[in-house]
């Protein structure tokens, strides 16, 4: 242990020693918090701790399986097993499996993903006659979750009057109604949705004190990584847990905080000192991922933020290179040059695919970034987006699985009662959820029951679904014997799924036979993964768990060695040598529905703030004069963030002829007018007619550029200066007009002139960028 303690610097070791009692880190990006964390819990388990008694809840499933490894290297494999670690919402789906008689929940309960909670609010809203325009589904799922964050249930909502009316002032007074059917059919499934995981936890842990007293004693040591992104519902079941033995250890980063729109709350962090009594509060400063340049950077534009603690991040690494500001015309190049860029310094300095990230906004941005890498053969993957296990095809035989495990599960049987064919319509599911409902049973069980039952469904209707009724019952005989992997194999089979896929015999058909398999092969990792486990049975349901929780990071398939596409959300608490920042422009970035007020631009600048401090060695922001979106090419903007960064750390790279209609960066980062002087000109749109004649700057002309003769020119793709001007020379600046070269300083790239211009200024100008000519 003293070897690994060693690996600490002293303000890490104080909060990694302080075994018990309340605590909390507040440190900003790459000082060491997740490194704390793992140190504290082999630290716990070397002074007698049993790894049973603790309990660390992190922000991704990966991310508590690399602590894991870390710590099994510390402390030993046997030993590390043992920990309860994962998220919040795997962690206590767990908990709620074991305990989900209470709450009156089968312990096979499903867990709806959100593309299920999807479908079912659709299937309410039609139900219920309501205008799809006006109730519309996302809409309305995201209101129901911040009710159930905020552990507003059915009951409470329609006991404040506030929240109704505020829902009829935004023109949807059947909110509550809504509400409370979705949680009625949720429960009558046997289905939590992921927002339910926090939700349920919360009520097992209030209406039941013994099971509270029983997890209290269980865990007594929590640890929370990221805790800034906490919410309401996350928060009290930290508070409940941790109140008996009190020994909880936060850490996080009030800057880092950027789920406020998904209910994180940064008081948690804010307040914790509150909660509790006698709280040691540690600090760390020194941060270790990213060089001079990068950590300078990221804190001079957090500086720009009003509500934040006060923090002081350095580091000694080396200075490193500026960050590089990049701009294109339009998204396609900007992808082009960060495909171009990847590959070069892959050749040049012996670099992986797996050194660079690319990071956006939105995930529809990557589409652009995509067909750039793919056209230089860069192996990459996209995290996030729509993640395997919702694919299509892969949901459609997941469902098959679902429903042997849990039968009551209706989305999983909308999805494949008919699917294969087996000529059941519409008509006839619309009348099984009738008939569902008036009998208020799940929909499996009034096809069992059908012939007993007042259904208006045909002879040879109800022989179909006899038949899917055979076929289901007769996989779950077989699930009582079978492991997951042998029944998924019967199942695709026998259902009818390998032939439906294979039968068109297209590329997409052998995409789906190709993912199904990936499926199947995964099942089988599984199996021989959990024998190792001891109280693993290697079920279908301990899989089905998984998957339901399984976080897009968590899939790490194919070709281990790929340049990483993420949104800056999923990117937190990552690092990656190299990190490309794309589409930095006014309206994608800050985000134009995040404008309104100060708090929501804070917000986004704490995001910028997280993307810039991924980077280790070298960040690019880039941006582009246009860009398509909505289906239109659009003019763009420089996003104020870059402005907003101290400008002795950028450098701009974009060449030359890009250059001359760029007075944001010639001014404020290479001129010397106060960047807050600049007003950003709106780039002239360019209006293209002909698609080919978009994709090079080179051909992208404006105001008579023959006129001007710029004495710098590019060199093999780094701009260095031609140094023929002198001391005495007259010039013409672009912009500034004529001047007289007073000084001539420096070598190389950072040649500067002084020179003065007719009205009387004197500016000093990097020549590799300043636009002059020779008089
Ligand atoms: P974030 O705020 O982004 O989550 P963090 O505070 O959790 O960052 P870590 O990820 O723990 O920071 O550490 C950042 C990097 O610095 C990691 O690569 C880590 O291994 C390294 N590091 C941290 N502390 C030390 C140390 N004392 N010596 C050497 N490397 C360190
Ligand atoms: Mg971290």
């Amino acid at each position: 242990m003293e070897k690994y303690l060693s690996q600490l610097n002293d303000a890490q070791l104080a909060p990694t020693l302080q075994k018990d009692g309340p605590m909390i880190v507040i440190a900003g990006a790459g000082s060491g918090k997740t490194r704390v964390l793992t140190f504290r819990i082999a630290y716990l388990m070397s002074q007698g701790v049993d790894p049973f008694n603790i309990l660390a809840l992190t922000f991704t499933n990966k991310a508590a399986r690399e602590m894991k490894g870390r710590i099994a290297e510390i402390v030993g494999q046997s030993e590390a097993k043992n920990l309860w670690m994962g998220t919040f919402h795997s962690v206590f789906a767990k908990i709620l499996r074991i305990e989900a008689d209470r709450l009156g929940y089968p312990s096979n309960f499903t867990i709806y993903d959100t593309q299920d909670s999807d479908r079912l609010i659709s299937s309410i809203i039609k139900e219920m006659g309501l205008d799809k325009d006006i109730y519309k589904y996302k809409q309305v799922r995201s209101r129901i979750s911040s009710y159930k964050n905020s552990l507003i249930t059915v009951k409470a909502y329609y006991n404040n009057p506030e929240l109704m009316e505020s829902d009829a002032a935004a023109r949807r007074p059947k909110m509550g109604e809504i509400y409370k059917e979705y949680v009625e059919r949720c429960f009558k499934a046997g289905a939590m949705d992921f927002d339910d995981l926090l939700l349920k936890t919360n009520e097992l842990l209030t209406r039941f004190p013994d099971v509270l007293a029983k997890y209290q004693d269980r865990f007594r040591y929590i640890l929370v990584d990221e805790y800034q992104d906490t919410n309401h519902s996350q928060y009290l079941i930290v508070r409940a847990l941790s109140d008996r033995f009190q020994n909880i250890c936060v850490v996080g980063d009030d800057a880092q905080s950027i789920y406020a729109f998904r209910g994180a709350n940064i008081n948690n962090i804010l307040n914790f000192q509150r909660d509790y009594d006698n709280v040691k509060v540690f600090r760390l400063e020194q941060n270790y991922r990213s060089t001079k340049n990068i950590v300078n950077a990221a804190n001079s534009v957090i500086d720009k933020n009003q509500t934040k603690l006060d923090k002081v991040v350095w580091t000694a690494n080396d200075e490193g290179p500026k960050i590089k500001v990049h701009r294109s015309m339009t998204d396609g190049d900007e992808g082009r040059f960060v495909a171009s860029t990847i590959f070069e310094e892959k050749m040049q300095n012996q670099l992986h695919n797996k050194d660079f990230a690319v990071l956006y906004r939105t995930n529809a941005q990557s589409r652009a970034i995509e067909d750039a890498l793919r056209k230089r053969d860069i192996p990459y993957r996209i995290y996030g987006g729509l993640s395997f296990y919702q694919r299509k095809e892969i949901k459609d035989v997941l469902s098959y699985l679902r429903l042997i495990i849990n039968p009551a599960d209706e989305e999983a049987l909308k999805r494949i009662i008919n699917f294969p064919a087996r000529g059941i319509g519409q008509t006839t599911i619309d009348r099984l959820i009738v008939a569902a409902s008036a009998y208020d049973k799940p929909i499996f069980d009034v096809l069992k029951d059908i012939d007993n039952l007042n259904v208006n469904i045909n002879g040879g209707t109800r022989n179909k679904l006899k038949n899917f009724v055979t076929m289901i019952e007769s996989f779950q005989v077989m699930n009582q014997n079978a492991n997951a992997f042998e029944l998924a194999e019967h199942v695709v089979k026998v259902s009818g799924l390998i032939k439906e896929f294979n039968k068109d015999g297209t590329p997409e058909g052998v995409a789906k036979m190709e993912n199904i398999e990936e499926l199947l092969n995964g099942m089988g990792d599984f199996v021989e993964g959990q024998k190792e486990i001891a109280d693993s049975t290697a079920s279908l349901a301990e899989f089905l768990e998984d998957v339901a929780l399984a976080t897009d990071l968590d899939a790490d398939k194919g070709n281990p060695d790929h340049v990483a596409l993420m949104t800056i959300h999923l990117a937190k608490g990552l690092e990656f040598p190299h990190v490309f920042i794309v589409g930095m422009e006014e309206d994608l970035f800050p985000s134009a529905m995040s404008m309104n007020t100060r708090s929501e631009l804070e917000e986004e600048r704490r995001l910028f703030y997280v993307a810039l401090t991924r980077a280790e060695q070298q960040a690019y922001l880039t941006y582009t004069v246009s860009r398509y979106r909505w289906g239109k090419l659009i003019d763009a903007e420089p996003s104020r963030f870059i402005e907003e960064i101290d400008e002795q750390y950028l450098d701009n790279i974009t060449p030359i002829q890009e250059q001359r209609f760029n007075p944001m960066l010639d001014a404020s980062i290479f001129g010397d007018i106060e960047p807050n002087k600049i007003r950003f000109a709106k780039p002239k749109s360019p209006k293209f007619k002909k698609k080919e004649e978009r994709k090079t700057p080179e051909n992208f002309q404006i105001s008579s550029p023959k006129k001007m003769k710029p004495i710098s020119k590019t060199n093999g793709g780094s701009n260095l200066f031609d140094s023929k001007l002198t001391v005495g020379n007259i010039v013409n600046h672009q912009r500034f007009g004529r001047g007289e070269v007073l000084k001539i300083e420096g070598a190389g790239g950072d040649l500067k002139a002084e020179i003065k211009f007719s009205n009387g200024a004197v500016k000093k100008l990097l020549l590799r960028f300043a636009k002059l000519e020779i008089i």
